[in-house]
């Protein structure tokens, strides 16, 4: 019988324990995000994306942690006119680099590149992705969600069971409730 209560109690702390991990796995924002939130995301794959472009309007369809209330709408369009997500490719054989995004104004100045963080509000992210590794099976779903958190305003965590994890091995393939829940945070209803 004593037995028994100590296996309920090493229980209950494990449960706390592990809902605490949860809490904390929310990723960081930037000092920037989306100036139009995310309720209207018009989106646009240029060519040189061509070849990923399935795997980003599934990312598109997929970025919200399953069965999870979604504030998030994206609209995929064929010009980047207007546009708040635009999809380029390149090719690096040289490079881990599965893709990086880049974030500018309305004025089509760029508020930073080469992958740094926004200091700022955006008005469009443009995400790079490495063609190279177009065939590679991360960038049919953890690699297009990363980058897809990124222009939508979430910074790294250091954390394995994050979307947002900056390294792709062994990481989640689906977006996870704390990213979800951060969206939330950031632009509310
Ligand atoms: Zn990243």
């Amino acid at each position: 019988m004593k037995k028994k209560i100590f296996y309920v109690l090493f229980g209950l702390v494990l449960l706390l324990a592990l809902s605490t991990k949860v809490d904390a796995a929310k990723p960081p924002r930037f000092s920037g995000v989306l100036s139009q939130g995310v309720r209207n995301i018009k989106y646009y794959i240029a060519p040189s994306a061509s070849g990923v472009a399935g795997y980003i309007d599934n990312a598109k369809h997929n970025w919200m942690y399953t069965g999870w209330a979604n504030p998030i709408y994206m609209y995929k369009q064929n010009h980047n006119w207007l546009s708040n997500i635009d999809a380029h490719g390149y090719t690096s054989s040289g490079s881990k680099t599965g893709g990086y995004v880049e974030f500018y104004d309305n004025n089509d100045r760029a508020i930073s590149t080469g992958g740094r963080a926004p200091n700022r509000n955006y008005y469009y992210a443009i995400i790079r992705f490495n063609m190279h590794y177009k065939n590679n099976s991360y960038m049919r779903d953890r690699i297009p969600r990363h980058e897809m958190g990124h222009a939508l305003g979430l910074a790294h965590i250091n954390d394995k069971t994050s979307i947002m994890h900056p390294s792709v091995e062994g990481g989640p393939r689906s977006v996870d409730r704390d990213a979800s829940n951060k969206i939330t945070d950031i632009y509310g209803w």
